[in-house]
């Protein structure tokens, strides 16, 4: 029965609101280890820790300061000689970003300036609702203060952390407009946050990006030949993931063009298009593609 109620809880998912009320687990204190320098603590969402040989950093915080403390410890722990730390945020949704204050004071926070510019526009407004979604929820977030970058770039920044490089990287607007795309070299691991996920149906929130846009960003992706690729909300995989992507992203925007064409409603698209993934991918979590079809039908190219 509880495998039922899980699947029911998963068939919800369809809007961040939902997703927002899903119980949130804690930060675990246990790793993975994704490639040579490339550790992750699996939960909601992911998170992934770089040890080089001085410094260490540590891509999304977990849901609140309790949760970031948690992250920062691991970090601390898998590389107690490093004292240096770095942060960075793959969006700014609340479970990936609002556990900062819980860092050491001299973390050192970087990000790109769209999502810092997108967190000071809807930051609290997320906060907020994903306050609503739980009594969890808002006693994590309870008093979180967002607080501003001491690094911030365009489109992109190299963190040197010791025989290990770091490119943060900005490609264009996916799931947020601010996606931040972290790739390890040379271990050639992408930290890929909702951008490529594995077996998991894309979705754009808000003012994010546009199917077209996605389509583009991880185009880009793919000129990087990742042979480790962890996403944030799914199971760690290879470079394979890209194109998987490409190619669910691209199988979604088809089938749903087709019936626009057809005049089909977006509602009766998204059901249509949802099933018909379901029958493709029988063994996936979750196929509800409804509100990706919406967004196929809002994309003006
Ligand atoms: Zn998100
Ligand atoms: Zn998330």
């Amino acid at each position: 029965m509880k495998s039922l109620s899980k699947l029911v809880a998963l068939a919800a998912l369809t809007t961040a609101g939902a997703f927002a009320q899903m119980a949130q687990p804690m930060v675990s204190e246990n790793t993975t280890q994704i490639s040579d320098h490339v550790w992750a603590i699996m939960g909601f969402p992911n998170i992934a820790i770089v040890v080089g040989g001085g410094a260490t950093l540590v891509v999304d915080t977990g849901m609140g300061p309790k949760n970031g403390a948690t992250a920062a410890r691991v970090a601390a722990k898998l590389a107690p000689n490093n004292h240096k730390l770095f942060l960075t945020t793959t969006h700014f949704h609340p479970e990936h970003a609002a556990g900062e204050p819980g860092f050491p004071a001299s973390t050192i926070l970087i990000r790109n300036t769209l999502q810092q510019q997108e967190m000071e526009k809807h930051g609290q407004e997320m906060l907020d609702m994903f306050s609503k979604g739980s009594a969890q929820n808002k006693e994590l977030l309870a008093g979180v203060v967002l607080r501003q970058p001491d690094v911030m770039f365009d489109q992109e920044a190299r963190i040197d952390l010791g025989g290990v490089t770091a490119r943060l990287i900005w490609f264009g607007e996916a799931h947020t407009q601010g996606d931040e795309l972290t790739f390890v070299e040379p271990d050639r691991t992408l930290i890929s946050g909702d951008v490529v996920q594995n077996r998991t149906i894309p979705m754009i929130f808000g003012d994010g990006g546009t199917p077209s846009t996605w389509l583009a960003v991880v185009d880009k992706i793919a000129g990087l030949n990742a042979a480790h690729v962890l996403p944030d909300h799914s199971a760690p995989g290879d470079g394979s993931l890209v194109a998987a992507e490409r190619n669910l992203i691209s199988e979604i925007r088809t089938r749903a063009l087709a019936l626009k064409l057809q005049g089909m409603s977006a509602d009766e698209a998204g059901k249509e298009v949802s099933a018909a993934l379901k029958t493709l991918h029988p063994d996936w979590p979750n196929t509800n593609a409804a509100g990706f079809v919406k967004s196929v039908y809002a994309d003006q190219q």
